[in-house]
């Protein structure tokens, strides 16, 4: 099994994510949170692409590039138990709780304030399906610029 770790070894490697949270979706995901089925260490991935001026995320089969943040083991277990209540338990390897917490505004702002705990981005990663593979991975070393293409910065 592959591991979050090893991630920018290698391309096209097998997803190590054994859980997939998503939160928000557009014709797939576009935030949310994974756990590594290897290590259970925890992210919340955010998009790297910009939703208004690009359209490279839109089209079907194509890689979407999103960075991950850190999560601590706290934090993520809290976020799932808020989802959890009145959605049922979450599975892998792709769940979208429905209702989703946006439904409830407290829940909502309590699980926003728990991933706004998450360290800095640490990685940049391309993935048609994250439950399935990762393309391409990439440390990152500084936050994210708006202005920066990432699709070119992972060799997309
Ligand atoms: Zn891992």
């Amino acid at each position: 099994m592959s591991c979050c770790i090893s991630l920018c070894d290698s391309e096209g490697v097998i997803s190590p994510f054994s859980l997939v949270v998503v939160l928000d979706y557009w014709d797939g995901p576009v935030s949310g949170l994974v756990q590594c089925g290897a290590c259970n260490r925890s992210f919340s991935f955010v998009p790297l692409f910009d939703m208004n001026e690009d359209t490279r995320w839109l089209r079907a089969g194509e890689p979407r590039v999103y960075a991950l943040r850190a999560l601590s083991e706290d934090a993520y277990g809290s976020i799932i138990s808020l989802l959890e209540c009145g959605s049922g338990k979450a599975e892998g390897p792709v769940w979208v709780p429905s209702p989703p917490p946006g439904w409830n505004e407290g829940k909502a702002e309590e699980v926003a304030r728990l991933i706004s705990e998450a360290s800095r981005p640490v990685m940049a990663i391309a993935s048609v399906d994250l439950s399935e593979a990762v393309l391409k991975a990439i440390p990152l070393t500084s936050t994210p610029n708006p202005s920066v293409d990432y699709y070119k910065e992972l060799g997309l």
